[in-house]
């Protein structure tokens, strides 16, 4: 059974000061619900942010470099994360595909060394406006899945996330319909089962993300193969936030 899961993106926004005030509040209004709650601050923040956290919300990691370590000015290497409190990263986000050209041979890389260091991830993936206004957003994707994450064997694949973020959707307000999220949804659980097996397909939780809201949560999540969502713009207010995470 695919876990539930409400996971904000905090992406290059709040200062430390905003950021424990909003972990703050999330701790206090966050009520026990089987929802797994999941922040990716910046990760300057994780350690301060990981002594302020109960067990109830986890910290992961926007990015981080698939080598082990050397010289990569910059980056991050999984156990530097690991140590300091994280155990999940984002891996294919749209902003590091488009502004750090992130491709799906890197995006592959970067899967093999979460799987190999026991790392966990969200895969995200989704497709332009040009590709769904040519109404080919179901081969684009496919094609995201198949060249950085289908190459998992079924144990490997059992239990992961994908973020399914059409770029379109993602902070500009537009958010896909319910029936949009689920078609893709539906098409990759179904993928899922070609490829491995039913209890694989069943087992990967499918979140989706874009411009996704205290609005228009519910509708999304009471979609049958929505197993939750990536939140970007609307983690960043606490009250929001936690309406999100208890409309589910
Ligand atoms: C995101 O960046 O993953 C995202 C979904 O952003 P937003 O909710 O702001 O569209």
């Amino acid at each position: 059974m695919a876990q539930k899961i409400v996971a904000g993106n905090w992406k290059m926004n709040l200062k430390l000061d905003e950021a424990i005030r909003l972990v703050e509040v999330l701790k206090i209004n966050h009520i026990e619900s089987d929802v797994r709650v999941v922040l990716f601050p910046p990760s300057v923040y994780i350690d301060t942010l990981s002594h302020r956290l109960d067990d109830h919300i986890e910290l992961g990691v926007q990015n981080f470099h698939a080598e082990a370590k050397g010289a990569y000015t910059g980056e991050l290497a999984i156990n530097q994360i690991k140590s300091v409190g994280a155990n999940i990263g984002l891996i294919g986000h749209s902003e590091r595909r488009a502004y750090f050209a992130e491709t799906n041979d890197i995006l592959k890389l970067k899967v093999d060394a979460a799987v190999s260091q026991e790392f966990q991830f969200i895969f995200c993936c989704g497709e332009p406006l040009m590709i769904r206004e040519a109404g080919e957003e179901l081969d684009f994707v496919k094609m995201q899945l198949e060249e950085s994450l289908f190459h998992l064997s079924k144990d490997e694949m059992l239990d992961r996330i994908i973020a399914y973020e059409p770029v379109w959707a993602i902070g500009t307000g537009k958010t896909a319909s319910a029936e949009q999220a689920e078609s893709m949804h539906r098409a990759i659980r179904t993928w899922l089962h070609e490829k491995y097996d039913e209890e694989t397909a069943q087992s990967v939780s499918l979140l989706y993300g874009g411009s996704c809201n205290h609005e228009n949560a519910r509708e999304l999540f009471s979609c049958p193969n929505v197993d939750g969502g990536l939140i970007g713009v609307a983690s960043l207010k606490s009250e929001v936030f936690c309406e999100i995470i208890k409309s589910y």
